[in-house]
């Protein structure tokens, strides 16, 4: 299972598509890309390799644009297939998300968001976390960071996650506890990886996140990285 982020002046996809690739040692049994082009986030996922992806994602999607995360799963909550598939949208389709890992405490998570009207069209524990992630920033009126934040300090688990807010598309959310992420940092553009290895032609100076550490990784900026637990986040 892997992550595979881009955020730049490139464009993302060839980069996203060749991380996946060499992630491909880490074992998977589905493959997915989200990526952001005027205004829009177009989605292609699939049970199946990376070369399944790239068929599919060729053949009908745009795969256009210059920031996107993609993913490998190995399914812990779902059977492989096409709709458990990440990258995952919340409710409102702003906010997408790829996750490595497991949220133990999804189920009465998901219960509550129930109750407050989310509906979901996964049987992943991921999406129960994006709609997490949603509903605090609606209720607190904080930004995607904060929100990502306060979500994590209710969740129970092993994560990396990034996560990209298609009202904000300069900016990817990422965290770590329990599953590995890099960060890889270039002359105007940030690559977002499970090892190096996806970004290491690229650039060589490379930002490992700690356990119950996130950082926003925001175009035009240094790389902030917080506490989740702690840190007041700006
Ligand atoms: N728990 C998530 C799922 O089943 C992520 C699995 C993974 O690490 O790829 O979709």
């Amino acid at each position: 299972c892997g992550i595979v982020g881009y955020i730049g002046h490139r464009q993302a996809y060839p980069v996203i598509i060749k991380g996946l690739e060499r992630l491909e040692y880490r074992g998977y049994d589905s493959a997915g890309v989200a990526l952001f082009d005027e205004g829009e986030i177009s989605l292609s996922k699939t049970k199946g390799k990376v070369a399944d992806l790239k068929r599919i994602s060729e053949a009908s999607s745009n795969i256009q644009g210059m920031c996107g995360i993609g993913h490998t799963r190995w399914a812990t909550h779902g059977i492989p297939d096409d709709l458990n598939a990440h990258p995952h949208f919340s409710n409102s389709g702003n906010l997408v998300i790829v996750h490595n890992g497991i949220i133990e405490n999804y189920d009465a998570i998901k219960k509550a968001l129930i109750g407050r009207g989310y509906t979901f069209h996964s049987e992943t524990d991921t999406e129960v976390l994006i709609n997490l992630i949603e509903d605090v920033k609606k209720n607190e009126q904080v930004k995607l960071g904060k929100a990502v934040q306060i979500a994590l300090q209710q969740v129970v688990g092993a994560y990396a996650i990034a996560v990209f807010d298609k009202s904000k598309p300069d900016e990817i959310i990422v965290a770590k506890l329990g599953s590995p992420l890099a960060i890889g940092v270039g002359e105007e553009e940030f690559f977002i990886a499970s090892d190096a290895s996806p970004f290491i032609e690229y650039t060589n100076n490379a930002i490992y996140l700690e356990d119950e550490q996130m950082a926003i990784v925001r175009l035009g900026r240094d790389i902030k990285v917080r506490q989740i637990e702690n840190d007041a986040l700006v």
